[in-house]
């Protein structure tokens, strides 16, 4: 296939094309049933989710014509990339789960190439399901990989050695997270010689579940030592299945306890899981962030980034998954979608009518340039634009690598929550709100994604102007703003916060007054433009973060969790 990268792009091209023919959004732009390249581009455009808006809410509402594509739309998957506070609802169709599970199946082959043995152990992957809705018309609406665990490829995938799970699929497939962390946990601990890899989709995932052993570290021995489980774990099949794995075992109780009652935990997983081999999880684009924690626990274990793909389309994965995380690059598979590559100006003020972009195909993109990706799917999205900004980096035969460079506006990210310099404005002004009878108000603010806590937490600084000394807000009221803040959030974050317990709880720091100023001076005297300088509104610079942090006067945390259930807003 990647040998062969562009014909193969030019009959996905044309069997989507085939495929849709007779769709209303292809015949709107009057394609007339041709399938090659150069009507496709001439008369398609370019467009962004909130354009699709119209024909995604209608098929929400029941509409079950060809809008965007011949073959029933399955369900929708839930995009952590939000739309107006709620997640984007991603049309599928049923034939896509075999093009994911295609790109599933090469995984261990190429990881079976860099590191041997891996078919006589298992693997420690803390896999989770969430919360799934309908749509008004029915259809089921849920996380892309929810969707997957719970399809018969997974669940009734055929054995195979390069692929056991020390967690049974009960544990995985279980809707409380507390249950399902708790007994992938437990066997993880089980079977801790037959060990070889420890993953979870992304890293924030994996530290999540590094402070979950810290946490419950003393009810899990108890359960191993009586193999017996904790009453906390209530479902019944989950009980059933437990049942038949627990064995007594007080000699490895006797052990967790050692290791877990240690001051330090540098190196956990190594000493739990003496034979792990590497560290399976994603730690490319905002998850880099995690790199450094990752190896205080693991002692530095190899990082594999095996794949990159989206609610949208599974787009490519890591041929080389042993390289450095800074190495990363992703090959796309020419066979997953008609990709196109909107060259990435980060100076150009964007494309108007009259300049429009010129989008570059698969095998047409150049060594070290930046591009926005662009997508065509079986599903019926045409030359969406997915966000992603990625850099190339080579070629493998003739299909190109990509370093993930960024998503496009995301200013915080703790798990795969994005959150907008738009949205963190909303958030502000609307706390903003609870200091006016107190003759306050927010002059500056900038923002942090601090992930040295577990779960990681937004941290805003806040620069205030009271006006009356006496009257000024309490602890109390700061603590309602950094609520009123978390309630502005997206659902993405709000689910976070609530049913994952993946984000802690949002800190505001209010800083001295003339500290934003200092901040200027520091930008000034490194080179900054007096006359262009903007407040940024996220640091990670640590300087600037020092500066910020030593003219903290007083840190408030949200005292409750925001509000969020499942439904959408809208
Ligand atoms: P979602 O739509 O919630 O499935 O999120 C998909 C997005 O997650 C992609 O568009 C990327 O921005 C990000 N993502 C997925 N895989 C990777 C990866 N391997 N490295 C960095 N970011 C990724």
């Amino acid at each position: 296939m990647t040998r062969n990268a562009d014909p193969v792009q030019e009959r996905v091209l044309s069997d989507i094309l085939t495929q849709n023919s007779q769709t209303e959004y292809l015949r709107r732009f009057k394609l007339n049933g041709a399938s090659d390249r150069d009507s496709f581009k001439s008369k398609l455009p370019v467009i962004s989710y909130e354009d699709l808006q119209p024909e995604i809410q209608r098929i929400a509402n029941g509409d079950r014509s060809a809008i965007l594509s011949a073959h029933p739309i399955s369900e929708f998957l839930t995009s952590s990339g939000t739309s107006a506070g709620e997640r984007k609802l991603m049309p599928t169709i049923k034939e896509e789960l075999d093009r994911r599970q295609l790109l599933y199946s090469l995984l261990m082959p190429v990881m079976n190439l860099y590191v041997p043995g891996l078919d006589k152990g298992k693997g420690l992957y803390f896999l989770f399901v969430k919360s799934e809705t309908r749509t008004p018309g029915g259809l089921l609406a849920r996380p892309v990989l929810t969707s997957y665990y719970k399809s018969e490829h997974f669940k009734t995938r055929p054995y195979d050695p390069y692929n056991v799970y020390t967690s049974p699929n009960e544990a995985i497939l279980c809707p409380d997270s507390f249950q399902s962390m708790y007994t992938q946990m437990l066997c993880g601990l089980q079977d801790r010689h037959q060990v070889l890899r420890v993953g979870a989709v992304f890293a924030s995932g994996l530290l999540r579940a590094i402070r979950f052993l810290q946490l419950n570290w003393r009810q899990l021995s108890q359960d191993i030592e009586t193999g017996t489980l904790n009453q906390k774990v209530t479902d019944p099949s989950l009980r059933e299945c437990m049942g038949k794995i627990l064995k007594p075992d007080p000699e490895l109780a006797r052990f967790v306890r050692h290791e877990c009652s240690k001051e330090s935990w540098e190196g956990i997983i190594t000493r739990i899981w003496p034979n792990t081999k590497y560290l399976d999880v994603i730690v490319t684009g905002a998850m880099a962030q995690y790199i450094p924690t990752l190896d205080y626990y693991s002692g530095g274990l190899p990082k594999a980034c095996t794949m990159y793909a989206s609610s949208e389309c599974y787009f490519g994965l890591n041929l080389n998954p042993m390289c450095k995380p800074s190495e990363v690059s992703y090959t796309i598979m020419p066979n997953m979608a008609y990709f196109e590559f909107l060259p990435h100006d980060p100076n150009s003020a964007g494309f108007t009518r009259d300049s429009p972009p010129k989008l570059v195909d698969l095998v047409d993109v150049e060594i070290g340039k930046e591009y926005e990706l662009v997508i065509t799917t079986y599903a019926g999205l045409c030359r969406y634009r997915v966000g992603d900004i990625l850099r190339v980096t080579g070629f493998h035969n003739s299909a190109p690598q990509f370093h993930f460079v960024r998503r496009k506006n995301v200013l915080l990210s703790i798990d795969s929550d994005k959150t907008d310099e738009a949205e963190l404005q909303k958030a502000v002004e609307n706390a903003s709100r609870l200091l006016r009878e107190f003759n306050t108000s927010v002059v500056e603010y900038t923002s942090y994604a601090d992930t040295k806590t577990i779960p990681g937490h937004y941290v805003i600084y806040w620069e205030l102007l009271v006006k009356d000394a006496a009257n000024s807000p309490t602890d109390d009221v700061l603590k309602q703003c950094c609520l009123a803040m978390e309630e502005s959030m997206n659902s993405v974050y709000r689910q976070g916060r609530v049913a994952d317990n993946s984000i802690g709880p949002l800190e505001i720091r209010v800083v001295r007054n003339g500290t934003f100023e200092e901040l200027m001076d520091y930008a000034i005297s490194r080179g900054a433009s007096i006359n262009q300088y903007k407040v940024p509104r996220c640091v990670n610079f640590t300087p600037i973060m020092e500066l910020l942090d030593s003219r903290v006067v007083s840190t408030h945390f949200s005292p409750a969790l925001p509000h969020w259930t499942p439904e959408r807003r809208r």
